[in-house]
């Protein structure tokens, strides 16, 4: 028997992906990945140093719960760093990746039944967690059509079971970075209300043209302990290290001690050779992930271009992460069937748009190569704009469409 709950949760559509995706290219298949967060570059030399070392020690035990005392303290450092707060080792807990921080934190914050307000678009994974803990996700989108919320339409989705809001800013699907008074506004109202607000911060340097992802901290003037602002973050997206799977809590101690003892019954503690190795990242030079930055602009530069061409398709600009996510509803089609269709006449993996929240939209990942990028839009291009050339060579085939 599986329980109803375990039965319910969907399948990651963006895991699923990537294993179609892998098995296309172990059989030889010309795969472009257009749907993977997963930037190319290696993860830094200190983190690789700092995980070497402690595996050659041997002496590789549990750590804390929490987490090793020295990463914690390199997050200390972090944090006073980029939040302008000096917190203590209590107010912060280790984790496999931010994806166990934000499980964990909705576990510690929700009853059955209680709501969770859920930004569209949003993470694939935030719906699904909020059910994982019976609590229920209630999903607020734009009514303008954007990507961003206006402040009254979140507060008209606010009840005397909501238990948090979580907040993604800069976004994963969209790219978008929230305005900082709506930010402000978020933080005065949850304070005021007695509401957690959960920032996931995992693509907080990643951001473009000059702007800044201004944390909702800086707008509270409420001691960390007293504050309603829960800080997740990690090392997967900005150093490029999503598979050492290592994140973070930066909140209240009396959230993070029940954070601890969640952990405790479940995993004990994140790896401890990961661990060493986001301690090396934090404390090694940090000029890798300005070069990433740097990069991720000039893909998405090279993104929006190439759509240009792309008959009806609409873009808002990217302001952050490795996301895009055109509207594709020029091309009639649902984006689950369209992204089926890409992936198996053009072998282009891109991740449909109604997994966030945003039906008729596709997210595109820029993560990957210029190259990736320019032939991947071409394929798609051919497989969906009937003003294309209906002829096209995607590896060793010349192929020709004739479904439009
Ligand atoms: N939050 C967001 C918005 C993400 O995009 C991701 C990864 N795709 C996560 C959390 C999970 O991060 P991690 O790999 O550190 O678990």
């Amino acid at each position: 028997m599986i329980s109803h709950l375990a039965r319910s949760i969907a399948e990651s559509p963006t895991l699923r992906l990537n294993e179609e995706a892998r098995l296309l290219r172990e059989r030889g298949e010309p795969v472009i990945h257009l749907g993977i967060g997963e930037p190319k570059n290696k993860a830094p030399l200190a983190a690789i140093l700092g995980s070497a070392a402690k595996l050659l020690s041997g002496d590789v035990k549990y750590t804390p719960t929490d987490g090793l005392p020295s990463l914690k303290k390199a997050i200390l450092r972090y944090t006073e760093e980029n939040y302008d707060r000096i917190v203590a080792p209590e107010n912060v807990i280790v984790s496999d990746g931010a994806k166990q921080a934000i499980f964990n934190i909705l576990y510690a914050i929700c009853n059955p039944q209680d709501e969770v307000i859920v930004l569209a678009p949003y993470w694939v994974s935030y719906p699904e967690m909020v059910r994982m803990v019976q609590a229920v996700p209630v999903i607020v989108t734009p009514e303008d059509g954007s990507f961003v919320p206006r402040f009254e339409e979140i507060e008209r989705a606010v009840s005397s079971s909501t238990r948090a809001i979580l907040l993604n800013s800069p976004n994963n699907p969209s790219g978008a970075v929230f305005p900082e008074e709506l930010v402000a506004k978020l933080v005065a109202f949850c304070e005021k209300r007695g509401i957690w607000l959960v920032c996931d911060d995992l693509y907080h340097k990643l951001v473009f043209d000059g702007k800044v992802a201004v944390p909702a901290w800086r707008h509270s003037t409420a001691d960390v302990d007293r504050s309603k602002v829960v800080v997740v973050n990690g090392v997967s997206k900005v150093y490029g290290m999503t598979g050492f799977r290592i994140g973070w809590v930066v909140a209240g101690r009396e959230l993070v001690r029940v954070l601890t003892n969640i952990q405790a019954q479940t995993t004990s503690c994140a790896p401890t050779i990961c661990q060493a190795a986001a301690e090396g990242a934090l404390t090694g030079v940090q000029s890798g992930v300005e070069a990433l930055r740097l990069t991720i602009q000039n893909n998405r530069d090279v993104l929006l271009q190439e759509l240009r061409s792309f008959e009806g398709v609409k873009i808002r600009k990217p302001e952050g992460t490795f996301y895009a996510l055109p509207d594709f509803r020029v091309c009639r089609m649902g984006s689950e069937e369209m992204s089926n269709l890409l992936l198996r006449r053009a072998m282009v993996v891109t991740v449909p748009g109604v997994e966030f929240g945003m039906e008729g939209h596709l997210r595109l990942s820029v993560s990957g190569s210029v190259k990736e990028i320019t032939e991947g839009v071409e394929r798609m291009k051919w497989a969906l704009d009937p003003s294309s050339p209906n002829e096209i060579w995607i590896g060793e085939r010349k192929l020709l469409r004739d479904w439009l």
